[in-house]
């Protein structure tokens, strides 16, 4: 397979959308945070493109304001606003930056890279912002212009980096031996904060396991849609089946009944969690009154309230093995429990917790409804 960084990445975040964005090509505009994203990038290559004098702050901003595009913006006044921002950006960068200090190898530097055994081999592609030469060795580094930061953990992590090491690897193999010399950083403009990492030589080789397993996944063409905070973003939601009943002109079916139905609903489970809420605490105070009384029953004009004691039993296993283990027994009765598993999977290394979700399988599938209701 051959396939982009960006479409593994899309895939890992939604598979439904990797196959509208992939497969299907369907073509959405480009978002407000992706032009100015795009605009920042064209000025960060501008202020860092070798020449004899490096530009100054002033005509960093000038290249910013004709790069804008003030078209995709809804009001005047996010657009002032957006453009406020980049400018501020901007200045932040060069009051923290002096471009002149850097000694750049490479600038949007496109790669390929081949990962996989010889009998299953894929070509990973992408774009590397930026490569500088350091005192020690190099620095791979990769804008962002994401509101969110990560944590250090995350950026420890971060499959792109990894996957840009890789992709500098193969162009320079023989830095290999200097690795711990090799920074990877995430650039957050908007905070004005780079985080770095390094990598080991046993990190990327996990790193290339995990991305041959997603793509495993895409040619087994499970395309389930995930719905996350980034759906908000995403230019697919009037054809995808979370969201695009949201859009009144997509529905099939608009009837008055259907909407009536769907309300009720809504406002039925609301109703029935209230008062779920309620009954826990009233409950609570008759329990506290027929300690006071010394009753176990209470009297009402509508009826009589009884306590009932409901007692929960555990085994203890080094007993009941005892007794099974004998009678070849002992086996058969032990399951996997998958709270257990989820709440140890924490404590185990990453190699293990990726075989385990492998051996993951659909055991029994059945629907029920979720209401998420609107804040009003
Ligand atoms: S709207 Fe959300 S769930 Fe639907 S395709 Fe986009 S990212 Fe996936």
């Amino acid at each position: 397979m051959r396939i982009s960084y960006s479409s593994l990445d899309t895939y890992q975040h939604c598979p439904l959308k990797y196959k509208f964005q992939v497969i299907d090509k369907v073509k959405t505009p480009k978002s407000k945070e992706a032009v100015f994203g795009s605009a920042l990038h064209e000025v960060m290559k501008f202020i860092h493109t070798p020449g004899i004098l490096s530009p100054t702050l002033d005509q960093a901003m000038e290249y910013f304001s004709n790069a804008w595009n003030p078209a995709v913006f809804d009001s005047s006044d996010e657009e002032r606003a957006a453009f406020s921002q980049g400018i501020r950006i901007i200045q932040d960068y060069y009051q923290k930056n002096n471009p002149a200090n850097f000694n750049i190898v490479d600038l949007e530097s496109r790669f390929q890279i081949e990962i996989g055994p010889d009998n299953d081999r894929h070509i990973i592609s992408g774009i590397i912002d930026r490569i500088d030469k350091t005192e020690s060795g190099y620095e791979i580094i990769d804008y962002k212009t994401t509101r969110k930061m990560p944590s250090q953990e995350k950026v420890d992590n971060d499959m792109q980096l990894s996957v840009y090491l890789q992709a500098f690897l193969s162009r320079y193999p023989k830095e290999i031996g200097n690795i711990d010399k090799l920074k990877v950083s995430l650039y957050y403009l908007k905070h004005g904060v780079k985080l770095s990492a390094t990598r080991t030589a046993e990190q990327l080789k996990q790193n290339e396991n995990m991305f041959l397993d997603v793509i495993r996944h895409i040619e087994t063409k499970e395309f389930e849609p995930n719905v996350t905070p980034l759906c908000d973003w995403c230019g697919y939601q009037s054809i995808c089946p979370m969201w695009k009943h949201k859009f009144k002109e997509t529905r099939k079916i608009d009837t008055e009944e259907i909407n009536v139905i769907i309300e009720e609903y809504i406002d039925l489970k609301s109703a029935v969690s209230i008062t779920k809420d309620r009954l826990a605490e009233i409950q609570e105070k008759i329990l506290q009154y027929m300690d006071q009384e010394g009753v176990e029953r209470v009297f009402g004009s509508h009826g009589i309230i009884a306590r009932t004691t409901r007692k929960t039993y555990k085994y203890d296993e080094k007993k009941l093995r005892e007794i099974l283990e004998p009678l070849d027994k002992w086996e058969s009765i032990l399951k996997v429990d998958g709270i257990v598993l989820r709440n140890i999977s924490g404590t185990l290394p990453l190699r293990i917790k990726m075989e385990i979700e492998k051996a993951k399988i659909v055991d029994k599938e059945s629907k029920s409804l979720a209401v998420k209701k609107n804040q009003n």
